[in-house]
């Protein structure tokens, strides 16, 4: 493949092998995380990354060297590089927002595990993640010190789902659960499958997207035992669409889990129409459904990437117009305290209001029971 020679020489990694490359533990130990790694990699001095550092100290950063590769890292406005760098306008707080507008930590009969519709489930299984997504709805919980979450808490989620006979659907999410590794899994999935009531299983992770290599056959072997399982990802711009992860959903897909897509909708990196339009064809050619498209929650420390409603949904009725329905994804959008997922259209009872403050007040414009 043609990415693996360039692999090889990029900058500071000339000299690894493409073995290493290609092993997901080697990308996962070598990920960017601090500042004087960071100034390594821009071949910048830490003192001149001084910015960084303070943005780190409540949003800590970590990304893969694969990641990395596929960005032009000079670039401030390269649509990778600002989905993992810090950026100071993380930590301008006087734009409001808080740290979990969807209360999710509400919605917890037992710790991690958040149960908010009926019929489904969420099991935040750990706080790691191969690369911290910069606009992540979740990001008040990466300090919690990237914690994997010990058996008993899990048995604890297990043991909720067991005995709530109206959940069938399990989602296991994180954090990113396939940082984990292979016999936690396969032990976790197990115990839920083992649940009569539990019909389907759900896998959440962006591994396909930022260290693809994870996907190995092993880890398909141990998926495809706890059908019918569904795998939700979350490439959002058309340069994520790289031969590895094609490689990767493939592999997940020949073990028979289709694949979706959930992408958020960012300012400046994804929120016109050609990019979203290359990012869904692209999608569907490599057989990767496109699910939904997120309006960018509320959250504290992600104003910088929210884009107006009324924008996204203008772009969405050029999308509805042009493109294969097939391509086309459900534009949704959490409201906050917790009241669940809402469908955007045009005429739609929901619209964000940016105030002067910078505040967004999310807003019912029409009569909705
Ligand atoms: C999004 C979400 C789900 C899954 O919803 P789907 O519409 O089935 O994808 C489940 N639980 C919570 C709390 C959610 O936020
Ligand atoms: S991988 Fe998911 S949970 Fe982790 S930072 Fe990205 S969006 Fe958040």
């Amino acid at each position: 493949m043609e990415s693996r020679n360039r692999t090889i020489s990029i900058s500071p990694w000339r000299g690894v092998s493409s073995k290493e490359w290609h092993d997901w533990e080697w990308q996962y130990r070598n990920r960017i995380r601090t500042v004087r790694q960071l100034a390594a990699v821009l071949k910048k001095t830490p003192a001149a990354l001084k910015k960084y550092q303070t943005v780190a100290r409540s949003y800590p950063f970590s990304f893969t060297p694969y990641y990395f590769s596929l960005m032009n890292a000079a670039d401030d406005n390269d649509p990778l590089r600002r989905q993992c760098f810090p950026d100071e306008r993380e930590i301008n707080f006087s734009l409001g927002g808080v740290a979990d507008p969807l209360e999710e930590e509400r919605d917890m009969p037992v710790s991690g595990l958040v149960h908010r519709y009926r019929d489904r489930c969420v099991a935040i299984v750990t706080h790691m993640c191969a690369t911290y997504c910069r606009h992540c709805n979740r990001k008040r919980i990466w300090r919690k010190g990237g914690i994997e979450e010990t058996r008993g808490y899990m048995e604890r989620m297990v043991d909720y789902v067991s005995k709530t006979k109206h959940i069938r659907e399990v989602i296991v999410s994180g954090g990113d659960p396939l940082t984990m590794k292979d016999g936690i899994l396969d032990w976790f999935l197990g115990s839920l499958r083992s649940i009569p009531h539990v019909e389907v299983l759900r896998i959440g992770s962006r591994v396909p997207v930022v260290m693809p290599m994870r996907i190995t056959r092993k880890l398909c072997d141990t998926l495809r035992k706890h059908r019918p399982l569904w795998f939700n990802t979350q490439f959002n711009h058309p340069n994520e669409i790289t031969p590895e992860a094609a490689h990767a959903c493939e592999m997940i897909l020949e073990a028979g889990i289709p694949v979706s897509n959930q992408s958020v909708l960012l300012r400046g990196i994804n929120d016109n129409y050609e990019t979203l339009r290359d990012l869904f064809y692209g999608l569907q050619r490599i057989s990767v459904r496109p699910y939904y498209l997120f309006q960018c929650d509320p959250v504290k420390g992600t104003d910088h990437f929210r884009t107006e409603v009324r924008s996204g949904i203008k772009i969405m009725e050029k999308i509805w117009g042009n493109i294969s329905g097939l391509c086309v994804p459900q534009y949704v959008f959490d409201i906050p305290g917790g009241k669940g997922k809402c469908p955007l259209y045009p005429g739609s009872p929901f619209r964000t209001m940016a105030r002067e403050t910078g505040e967004y007040i999310f807003d019912r414009t029409g009569e909705v029971n």
